[in-house]
């Protein structure tokens, strides 16, 4: 036993002692974060506790429940389990649960994606369980590609760790497919598991994995569940779902629960007999996923059905996470989501409750959670109006974005100062109205303490005073983009160009934003969606909008946006209106540059982007910018490797004006560029969001173009009521400091 060892264990021993007894905090992370400063090594001195492994449990969505259930399974079968419960899922979480533990059998450990390569090398666990990666905290980790980098060395650090992975996510796959070249790796086995058979879900606007990751080919689906995950197949270089080790079977999802079996496809008669089922009380297609993973562990550690059952059912983490509360008699479910896929899978619960409800989402914007929130324009809120009548609130840092998203799904939510103003106002309702209450990762414990303390205190709430609203069913409502349509004028037609590769940070939001505010003043609208492989005539197009991406789309995407360039080049210079944003937005130059290779750009601009570094060398923050387009500053998020310098007399689309974010490069504080009636800019949010008169202006422009294109009365652009954007627009302004 080395000294560095002795006393990081001291170190650890007096800072547990200083959280609990005289900060009275839990120490889920200091204690192991302390150590590790004496001894570096220190998860690799304390392996050896657990005498027959440990398992690491990585993936974007489910870490906390799927650890948690494992270790539920495995002490169900008698085992001794240390596991970091509570989600602290860096070196330091996984430090602070092995130097509390005593001997034990299995470790089962949540890890962080980017952390793993840091505990994998001195854990050496025998299983990593990967669940799915979906985008997710972009601002902390680039871009999804990053994260797969990160797991492939963790796992060539650890040459016998076993992968088990969700096969019906290509990037998982991927990642299986990597390691599995790995030196060293030759002898070690992948597990994949997955869902037989489609579940028929309706499927979402955003996935993360259009394209082959080998060949850069766009992939064939036989059925996508959700996201990206399903049966897919690259038609070019046959990459495709790997054969299924452990398959999901006979899926029922049903509004209170799920059910399947889990079979070993290619196994003989005897292991098929030994198959394992799980029924669950908790409702949710990822619950599937998440279920399945937990099962295809179990069966790997030797635990029997009976154990997986009895643990499933006794589930009840009381975390907050898919938490059901009785309110005197009234239903309210909480949940955490905190990325795209994760709230879409938590509106589809809401949508299978037809009766009249609340549905509250408190969004923060910390640095847990990510600075940025664009990502909640990735979200499909528009299938709420599915959902029967409901009544909405907003809450949360980030409320006010919150609102504005939900006002272009043609939802009016109220905002909150918290939850438990929610709670008086939920009280106000009738007593069989629910309450759902979508919470991201730190608003979610302000939420769980407000409704634990509402329990404590018998349920009852006290109402709000004033009138509660009456739930409203947003499905029969509002102006909707086809009803003006109808109306026989020629529609304002908008092309989103290549929306399935470049679609970054809520991008394609903008073009939400357009129709409905043609929609709002009666103006028919008409949006053309055009994929990879698909052409248009530019000649009757109106507004043309293109959006940002990681690298390997944009380099897939430039292809087809330079085999247009005659046609864009005419409709530019025809005073065509055209957003360009991030990666689109620096093909408009000559040229731009992925890692040290060089992209041939339109050349449509005085401009050429470079990179100095690799693609982690990122700008990535918040923004505020002045341009002659706005009255009030412009707000946005920047998060890219590139860096753009304009021509001599080019113009930018603003100034940098808030302390912080930095646009087109270090030196010029400026971004974007405005020519013709062209606008490129690094700013999602999505840009148009929050700054409706730069909608307005691409608007106006696009009316005098479709009233040239098709001889028809030039139409008005009403004012509209701008409160709840502007709104959203002043607090980030002030928050940034932007003059
Ligand atoms: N991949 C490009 C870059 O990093 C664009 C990124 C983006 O669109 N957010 O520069």
């Amino acid at each position: 036993m080395g000294l560095r060892f002795i006393a990081a264990r001291a170190v650890s021993g007096v800072s547990t002692w200083g959280l609990k007894n005289v900060f009275h905090r839990p120490a889920a992370n200091f204690p192991g974060k302390m150590a590790l400063y004496v001894d570096p090594q220190l998860i690799a001195h304390l392996r050896g506790k657990l005498e027959r492994g440990s398992v690491c449990v990585v993936g974007t969505n489910g870490k906390t429940t799927v650890s948690n259930l494992l270790a539920d399974v495995l002490e169900t079968s008698g085992q001794r389990v240390v596991c970091n419960r509570t989600g602290a899922n860096l070196d330091s979480g996984v430090s602070t649960a092995l130097l509390h533990a005593g001997k034990a059998d299995w470790g089962v450990f949540e890890c962080d994606e980017l952390w793993l390569a840091k505990i994998l090398p001195q854990l050496r666990a025998n299983y990593v369980v990967l669940l799915n990666l979906f985008r997710d905290q972009l601002d902390r980790c680039g871009e999804i590609d990053r994260i797969q980098d990160s797991i492939v060395k963790a796992l060539g650090s650890s040459p016998e760790t076993v992968l088990v992975y969700n096969a019906d996510d290509p990037l998982c796959a991927s990642i299986a497919d990597r390691a599995g070249q790995l030196p060293g790796r030759e002898g070690t086995r992948s597990i994949a598991f997955g869902v037989a058979k489609s579940m028929g879900l309706a499927q979402n606007t955003v996935s993360d994995a259009t394209m082959c990751q080998r060949c850069s080919t766009m992939f064939e689906y036989d059925w996508r569940q959700y996201g990206q995950l399903g049966e897919w197949r690259c038609p070019n270089c046959g990459f495709a779902r790997p054969v299924l080790d452990f398959a999901a079977e006979n899926v029922q999802l049903g509004v209170d629960g799920v059910a399947f079996s889990l079979a070993k496809p290619g196994a003989g008669d005897a292991e098929r007999e030994g198959a394992f089922s799980v029924t669950a009380r908790f409702s949710g297609a990822y619950m599937v996923y998440n279920l399945a993973a937990v099962s295809v562990a179990a069966s790997l550690l030797g635990c029997t059905n009976e154990a997986l059952q009895k643990a499933v059912d006794a589930f009840d983490p009381q975390n907050g996470r898919l938490q059901t509360y009785d309110l005197a008699g009234r239903r309210v479910l909480l949940n955490l989501a905190k990325n795209p896929t994760g709230f879409n899978q938590n509106l589809k619960i809401v949508a299978q409750d037809q009766a009249p409800k609340v549905v509250a989402f408190f969004i923060n914007d910390k640095e847990a959670d990510g600075r940025d929130v664009s990502w909640l324009w990735d979200i499909d809120f528009e299938e709420l109006a599915q959902a029967g009548p409901l009544t909405a609130y907003a809450g949360g840092i980030r409320g006010r974005d919150m609102a504005v998203r939900l006002k272009y799904a043609g939802i009016d939510a109220q905002t909150v100062d918290n939850a438990n103003d929610l709670l008086h106002r939920i009280a106000q309702q009738p007593q069989e109205v629910s309450a759902y209450i979508i919470a991201n990762y730190t608003s979610l414990p302000g939420c769980k303490a407000a409704l634990d303390a509402a329990v404590a205190a018998g349920g009852e709430v006290e109402p709000a005073a004033g009138e509660a609203p009456a739930p409203r069913d947003f499905g029969t409502q509002g102006a909707s983009a086809s009803e003006g349509a109808a109306s026989g004028q020629n529609p304002v037609v908008i092309a989103h160009l290549f929306p399935d590769l470049l679609n970054l940070y809520g991008d394609g939001g903008n073009v939400r934003v357009l129709q409905q505010r043609l929609a709002w003043r009666g103006i028919p609208a008409e949006v053309r969606r055009v994929n990879h492989g698909d052409a248009i005539d530019l000649s009757g197009v109106d507004l043309i909008m293109m959006g940002g991406s990681p690298d390997r789309e944009q380099k897939l995407a430039s292809a087809d946006i330079v085999a247009m360039r005659d046609q864009l080049d005419a409709y530019v210079q025809d005073m065509g209106p055209l957003l360009a944003i991030c990666g689109s937005y620096q093909m408009l130059g000559r040229e731009w540059l992925v890692d040290g290779e060089k992209g041939p750009g339109l050349g449509l601009v005085g401009m050429t982007t470079g990179r100095p570094g690799t693609s982690g060398d990122r700008l990535v923050s918040n923004i505020a910018l002045r341009s002659p387009l706005t009255d009030e500053p412009v707000v946005g998020y920047e998060n890219h490797a590139g860096r753009t310098y304009l021509d001599e007399g080019v113009e930018p689309f603003g100034t940098v004006v808030s302390n912080t974010g930095l646009g087109n490069n270090e030196e010029t504080k400026q971004d974007g560029v405005r020519y013709k009636n062209v606008l490129g800019t690094y700013l999602h949010g999505p840009l148009l969001a929050k700054n409706p008169q730069i909608a307005d202006w691409l608007l106006a422009r696009a009316l005098e173009r479709n009233a040239k294109r098709t001889g028809q009365p030039l139409a008005e652009l009403a004012p509209l009521d701008d409160a709840p954007e502007k709104a959203a627009n002043a607090f980030m302004r002030d928050k940034l400091g932007a003059k």
